[in-house]
């Protein structure tokens, strides 16, 4: 409830860490916002102390009971552990929307002033190519899986159009690679077209990923809200902070079903740390959203007008926005007249009515999608050889011989290269054999596998296995680009 004092867990960070955060409560307290911060260790000295994720069980303690944290940069020191205290915390709060805003400045010199960008990148946060399951499948051949559920694309989803709504925007694009991943990233654009009905107010869009980052630097100002998968948007949300002044303004969230993150998108930037240089506004701005999320509307607004206000007079700026040594305030100072301008509005800032974001509820259950009909048509077997396609082909049609299973065809790289004429594909030791039951009526077995298996590895290497589903009657997998 507004005006209620709340406890909230605050890691001050590595590097610029703690003078940012120090301007972020001197603000907060200024406007009077009532806030009890459990302060807690994270980060460098974490890791030297030999804790290997570099968050200790008293913060994770403390984050789990206030369920709201606002965090300062983390390093991962070189030869102390190679985990990311970041990714830790985002998997361990199960953190899946990484919400970047990115809103002119008046004031903010760069190529896009006067374009009134205003946009929000919805990113998903714990998914896709970041499960970090990676394999050396041959010597020279490395594979990273790309899991992309339906859950995780519900709640990205659903995410992005509850702030559309309480941030009162009018359109969300959602920005995939569909055309090329048809079943992963496509099960981000089918999940958002379901849901879009839900939300007869707000206009939808699908926009490619590539074209989106060209529409992003042509005409950004037509974004409103984007929605993306967990690669697409660490890409495009640095660009969109690009956009409009930098890492020294960016902030961002990270949002769970039960907790939520407030940290700016900057890291500790050693090369200023310490000196009273940095620019306070991007953590500043984390903390507007973060007081939004424990609805202190008023103190945000005030907060954030302060801020915009002594960037836009530009009396005070710190050197990142000042562009000169000479002209340039320090932190403190930036934050001293942040302090006295609170109260005061800008006329050019373009105000919005903020309400409270509904978090989204997604079943919990981990097997949310059932099918009605299942069936299992062939598999695809991964072998490892320097044998051209036809020898491998050859081998694997004679390897398969009086079994329940024929080869359909033998890929490259997701090229299909047997049966057919030589190619200019060039190979490298790592083809996917796909066999298919000869009875089409049949379902393949764990015994018909096996013995694949075995008849497979008696020719050749096989390093991986995948079996061929049907769902509903629709194939599970992909053909490989040439086959039928
Ligand atoms: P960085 O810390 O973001 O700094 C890059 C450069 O951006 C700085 O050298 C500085 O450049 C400028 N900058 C960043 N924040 C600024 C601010 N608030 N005010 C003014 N200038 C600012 O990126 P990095 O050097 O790649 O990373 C340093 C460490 O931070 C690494 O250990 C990295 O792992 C960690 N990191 C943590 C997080 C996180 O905790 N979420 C995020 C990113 C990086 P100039 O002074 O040269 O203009």
């Amino acid at each position: 409830m507004a005006g209620e004092r709340r406890t909230i867990t605050l890691m001050a960070g590595d590097g610029i860490g703690p003078e940012c955060m120090a301007a972020v409560r001197r603000v907060i307290e200024a406007a009077g916002t009532k806030i009890t911060w459990e302060e807690c260790d994270a980060g460098a000295e974490v890791f030297k102390r030999g804790v290997a994720s570099g968050v200790p069980q008293e913060t994770l303690d403390s984050i789990a009971r206030n369920k709201v944290a606002l965090k300062g940069p983390l390093e991962t020191p070189v030869g102390f552990g190679e985990k990311s205290a970041n990714v830790t915390l985002r998997k361990l709060f199960e953190l899946y929307g990484n919400v970047r805003p990115t809103r002119e400045i008046p004031g903010v010199q760069g190529v896009f002033a006067g374009r009134r960008i205003d946009l929000v990148v919805v990113r998903e946060n714990v998914e896709d190519l970041y499960a970090g399951i990676e394999h050396m499948q041959t010597p020279g051949v490395a594979q990273c899986l790309k899991l992309i559920s339906r859950k995780g694309c519900e709640k990205i989803v659903r995410l992005a159009f509850e702030i559309a709504r309480a941030e009162g925007r009018k359109k969300v694009h959602c920005s995939t690679k569909a055309n090329i991943m048809k079943l992963t990233e496509g099960l981000l654009k089918r999940t958002f077209e379901e849901i879009a009905p839900e939300y007869p107010e707000i206009a939808t869009e699908h926009i490619i990923i590539d074209n989106c980052a060209h529409q992003l630097v042509r005409y950004p100002e037509q974004f409103e809200v984007i929605v993306t998968t967990n690669m697409n948007g660490d890409i495009i949300s640095d660009l969109t902070s690009g956009l409009t002044g930098g890492l020294g303004l960016a902030p961002s969230s990270n949002i769970g079903n039960d907790v939520a993150m407030f940290e700016a998108v900057h890291g500790s930037a050693p090369n200023i740390a310490g000196k009273n240089l940095a620019n306070p506004t991007a953590m500043l701005l984390s903390a507007v959203m973060m007081l939004r999320h424990i609805g202190e509307f008023a103190a945000a607004d005030k907060i954030e007008n302060a801020i915009c206000l002594t960037i836009e007079e530009g009396h005070t700026l710190t050197v990142d926005l000042a562009h000169s040594q000479e002209l340039s305030s320090t932190t403190s100072q930036f934050t001293d007249e942040i302090i006295r301008n609170l109260g005061r509005r800008s006329s050019h800032v373009a105000s919005r009515e903020y309400r409270p974001i509904k978090l989204p509820y997604v079943d919990p259950r981990p097997d949310l999608v059932h099918a009605k009909t299942r069936r299992v048509v062939g598999a695809d077997v991964f072998v490892e050889t320097a044998d051209d396609p036809h020898t491998l082909g050859a081998a694997m049609e004679q390897a398969s011989a009086d079994s329940s299973l024929k080869l359909k065809m033998v890929s490259n790289r997701g090229t299909k290269l047997y049966p057919g004429p030589k190619q200019m594909t060039d190979c490298v030791d790592h083809y996917r054999c796909r066999f298919v039951m000869r009875d089409a009526a049949r379902d393949l077995s764990d015994a018909d596998l096996l013995n694949l298996l075995q008849r497979v590895g008696a020719k050749r290497t096989w390093m991986h296995v995948e079996k061929l589903y049907e769902f509903d009657g629709k194939p599970g997998f992909t053909k490989a680009q040439g086959e039928d």
